[in-house]
């Protein structure tokens, strides 16, 4: 179980995230949902340190872990745990598609450039990208960009893939495409904290589903539950707006 704890965190006067406390079961996907601008990933980026908390903690199994540290020996121990999928893919664009896998093997894990070339081909294979190992991303659709950058998360072997609505910069057409490789890789096992605006896709791969709003968590639970049956006015509120 990874464990959340009491995230909070403002923009100068602005409280965004509020308390927030969430448990993300091994091998489980936690999906996220809610209105724009209420925290979603303010909350996905504290806990990778790429916003710094004001206060909260994070706790993979070795016990908590400030997100207000500074310290580079806690932000790399978190990081090192943690596969980061953005919206819009940030893949470096002056390196091929291979490249954008190996490098972190090699630069962050010390593997050779031989066994980093094995593992990048292996897992763009899994994602359908290794026919496009040669290319540089700017040939490629936002779609095949997304499966290769969810390709080199995931070759980190990070203990959690946290996907920040991974299909909203995409065509639709590309959509599909990208949710099976998601789905695929929450059916073999990979535990994920994702924020989506897809509410079938959220409804069909996820074990529990948030609504969040107003930073902080308003319903948690299966999807079910939360689609079907919320508990909160609020939820339904939502829910009704986006149909
Ligand atoms: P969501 O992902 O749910 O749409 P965000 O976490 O992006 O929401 O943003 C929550 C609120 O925090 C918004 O009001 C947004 O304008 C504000 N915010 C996010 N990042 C920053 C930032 N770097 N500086 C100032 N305000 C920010
Ligand atoms: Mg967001």
């Amino acid at each position: 179980m990874i464990r959340i704890r009491g995230v909070r965190k403002s923009f100068e006067s602005q409280l965004v995230l509020d308390g927030v406390d969430l448990d993300i079961p091994e091998r489980s996907v936690v999906s996220i949902i809610g209105p724009s601008g209420s925290g979603k990933s303010t909350l996905l980026r504290t806990i990778d340190f790429l916003e710094t908390a004001n206060a909260g903690t994070i706790d993979f199994g070795e016990g908590p872990v400030s997100l207000t540290s500074t310290k580079p020996k806690d932000i790399a121990s978190v990081r090192a745990k943690i596969g980061f999928v953005f919206q819009n893919y940030n893949l470096f664009l002056n390196r091929t598609v291979l490249d954008n896998v190996a490098i972190g093997l090699i630069h962050a894990k010390g593997k050779g450039r031989k066994e980093a070339v094995r593992i990048a081909y292996d897992e763009l294979d899994r994602v359908g990208m290794a026919g496009f190992a040669d290319r540089y991303p700017s040939k490629l659709s936002g779609g095949q960009q997304q499966r290769v950058a969810i390709a080199r998360a995931i070759a980190m072997d990070p203990e959690l893939l946290v996907l920040d609505e991974p299909t909203s910069a995409l065509d639709p057409e590309m959509v599909d495409g990208v949710l099976a490789v998601i789905k695929s890789l929450a059916d073999s096992g990979t535990t994920m904290l994702m924020v989506t605006h897809e509410m079938r896709f959220a409804r069909n791969a996820s074990d529990q589903v948030v609504f969040f709003e107003g930073g902080n968590i308003v319903e948690q639970g299966k999807p079910e539950h939360v689609f079907s049956h919320p508990n909160e006015p609020r939820t339904a509120r939502f829910l009704s707006s986006i149909h």
